[in-house]
């Protein structure tokens, strides 16, 4: 680590300030999306026009100056990067193309390695080139059970009619998913653990926080109603996309833990019907619908990352998992066209692969994208619940505007 001594702007000009500048960090930021940092000359038009800022303390210019000092501790410990919701109306505005919006973007990729653990499957997540090791386990894993049931090395799954459960039955995917699921949620509370840790040094409750009870309810309600996205006048489209993917996401875990109650339902003696479903059978509707809503919202989101980037430079780290998400939900859809069109290899084949990338979105949502909607949740609710959102609603041009600058 290298020391940077700079002279700060104070009443007192005389005052020299020393800052342990992490030079180190600085490069991981201009070389992971944040290039264009080293352009802002600090005129603050960013935080004048961000349209969620509270009025003490706003962001993002104080995050592009801590970003050019290299202040990783501060940075990667900083509530306001997750409460930024990358709308990029400041990227737009910045006289300079420094991008603070991108800027905000990759402190938060930075602050989810930082905080997670163990930290080299973090930084596997985001690094283009290891990140092949984290779908190799999965493959690994899923083929070894699948070889290991009788008659699946023989691949006699592949006779009569297609059946999923032939190649991979309700309790072999317990074993693989449970443990799965087990190890996301340990290493997620791990990471939140530091992450909260962190925020209790750096934003003390104030008086004008919210019990936490009010500031989980406010929290829930702002993202089911994407509410702040709203706020966003650059790219407007952007919250229904991201509302699809949502709900849609929703869906399919609602979907696949519906599949085993009833399996298990039925194991116990119970009048449960096993997969497959027919067409019109609820749960088949429910996963369809979900599947429907996942796959209009990431080729929405996908199709203006790449066309426009009014939407921002998105990192390797954001490609990653909406690609996975949206090949997910692919793969879900082609190995049921291919079950339905009686082609064994295929339907079998293309099942594989979408386990595979199920495993991956779980296991690993602790470091990938996924863990984002861990972090900023946590880090909503904290904002209430420490009075650093303090949000008060103002009608203005007939709308109803939250977080407005008194003095704007
Ligand atoms: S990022 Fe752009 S708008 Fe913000 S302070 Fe720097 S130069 Fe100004
Ligand atoms: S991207 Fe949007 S929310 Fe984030 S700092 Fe810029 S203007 Fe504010």
């Amino acid at each position: 680590m290298m020391e940077t001594t700079i002279q700060p702007v104070t009443e007192s000009a005389n005052e020299r300030v020393a800052i342990n500048g992490d030079l180190e960090f600085v490069e991981k930021l201009l070389g992971s999306g944040a290039a264009d940092l080293k352009y802002c000359y600090q005129c603050s038009t960013c935080t004048v026009v961000c349209p969620i800022t509270p009025d003490e303390s706003p962001f993002p210019r104080k995050e592009m100056i801590r970003a050019q000092f290299g202040l990783k501790e501060k940075l990667v410990s900083s509530l306001d990067a997750w409460l930024c919701i990358h709308c990029n109306d400041c990227s737009t505005h910045c006289p300079r193309s420094a991008r603070p919006g991108d800027v905000m973007n990759v402190i938060r990729s930075m602050s989810i390695v930082h905080f997670a653990r163990p930290a080299f499957l973090a930084a596997a997540a985001q690094t283009p080139s290891r990140i092949w090791m984290l779908f190799l386990i999965p493959m690994i894993i899923i083929a070894a059970v699948i070889l290991a049931l009788p008659g699946g090395s023989a691949f006699g799954f592949l006779s009569g009619t297609i059946v999923f459960s032939k190649m991979m039955p309700v309790p072999a995917i317990d074993v693989v998913f449970i443990p799965a699921i087990a190890f996301a949620i340990v290493t997620a509370l791990l990471s939140i653990t530091g992450f909260l840790r962190s925020l209790a040094v750096e934003y003390p409750r104030t008086e004008s926080g919210e019990s936490l009870p009010a500031a989980i309810m406010g929290t829930l309600l702002d993202v089911l109603s994407h509410r702040k996205f709203l706020e966003c006048t650059t790219d407007k489209s952007r919250a229904g996309a991201h509302a699809l993917v949502m709900y849609g996401f929703i869906g399919l875990v609602v979907t696949t833990t519906l599949v085993g109650i009833l399996y298990y339902m039925n194991q116990f003696g119970m009048d449960a019907q096993l997969s497959p479903y027919d067409f019109f059978h609820p749960v088949k509707v429910l996963g369809n619908v979900s599947g429907t809503l996942v796959f209009l919202g990431c080729s929405v989101l996908l199709a203006r990352r790449m066309a426009s980037d009014k939407s921002g430079k998105a990192t390797a780290f954001d490609w990653t998992f909406i690609w996975a998400l949206f090949m997910t939900v692919i793969t879900g859809f082609a190995s049921q066209v291919f079950r339905v069109s009686d082609l064994a290899i295929p339907a079998y084949g293309i099942y594989y692969v979408h386990l595979v990338l199920v495993f991956f979105l779980l296991a690993y949502m602790p470091y990938t994208k996924m863990g984002h909607i861990l972090f900023r949740v946590v880090a909503m609710v904290y904002a209430r619940w420490s009075g650093r959102a303090a949000v008060r609603p103002v009608i203005r041009d007939g709308q109803v505007k939250y977080n407005v600058r008194a003095e704007s």
